[in-house]
């Protein structure tokens, strides 16, 4: 597989990071994945948006949207994959053991993953770690995921796919890797970024195309709410079954299945809403 590094394609096998990167010494890096649909990357922009909002955030050089455009087109060209995801990685770089930064520079690697198709419904548990809604991180797509690698193996244990966190304060705030929605009386909900939440981009197309309304939701609506469903760049709109020990019976309920009809024709139509 071709991968794009230090500004240009190389093959995976032999594309080497320095074993000092702070990605990997520190956990110093952010990250985007991209869906693919027919060979393009879907939402490009909003995700070149937001991986500058990480970077501002962590103190790295704004990555260069143009360099990181060409790197997705190249490795698309160059692997060709029916239903893929782009990875794009971007460190701290090559430095000193510590947690200060070397001379040397960002490292960017952009590759392509596949995926296989979601089930149109899931089981989710929810787990009493917390997610920290002021922290120096909050809302930064960082590649320090281990607290979701340690969640979602919980979540696995348990015959589920996805663990969603409360906030420091109780209120429900997303999963491992996702947004989540509830309905409540017919209505439509979604914890706001206060909570702590990542500004998913699937969660804010979901939002404006289906006017959900954001606003602080305790844990344990969970436990009555009508309808719950998840989003992610991986998922789309993906309805819930099951939360810990509830069923939710008939998923997709009416306004999950809407969601998931409106996501599916809109996104179908325009690449980078
Ligand atoms: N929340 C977290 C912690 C995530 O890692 C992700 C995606 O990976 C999401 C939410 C969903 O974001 P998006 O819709 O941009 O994929």
């Amino acid at each position: 597989m071709k991968i794009w590094l230090d500004g240009g394609l190389q093959d995976s096998e032999s594309a080497r990071v320095s074993v000092f990167d702070h990605g990997l010494t520190v956990g110093d890096g952010i990250f985007e994945t991209v869906k693919t649909v027919h060979g393009q990357a879907f939402a490009l922009t909003r995700h070149l948006d937001r991986l500058t909002r990480s970077a501002r955030g962590l103190g790295l050089p704004d990555p260069d949207h143009d360099e990181v455009r060409r790197a997705c087109a190249a490795v698309l060209e160059a692997n060709p994959a029916p239903l893929g995801r782009l990875r794009i990685t971007y460190t701290g770089g090559h430095g000193p053991l510590g947690s200060d930064r070397g001379e040397h520079g960002p490292t960017l690697v952009v590759a392509l993953g596949t995926t296989t198709r979601r089930p149109d419904s899931t089981a989710v548990i929810t787990v009493p770690w917390t997610r920290n809604e002021r922290g120096a991180l909050t809302g930064l797509k960082t590649t320090s995921y281990a607290e979701n690698v340690v969640a979602l193996a919980r979540a696995r244990e348990q015959g589920a796919t996805e663990a969603l966190f409360a906030n420091t304060v109780g209120q429900l705030c997303e999963g491992t890797g996702s947004n989540v929605f509830v309905v409540l009386d017919g209505e439509l909900y979604t914890p706001p970024l206060a909570s702590g939440c990542l500004a998913g981009i699937t969660r804010a197309l979901a939002i404006e195309w289906t006017g959900a309304e954001e606003t602080d939701l305790p844990l344990d609506v969970l436990q009555r709410a009508d309808e719950v469903f998840l989003t992610s760049t991986l998922r789309d709109v993906q309805a819930v079954h099951r939360v810990d020990d509830r069923g939710l019976p008939g998923a997709p309920g009416p306004v999950t299945a809407k969601a998931m009809r409106i996501f599916e024709e809109r996104s179908g139509n325009d690449l980078d809403p």
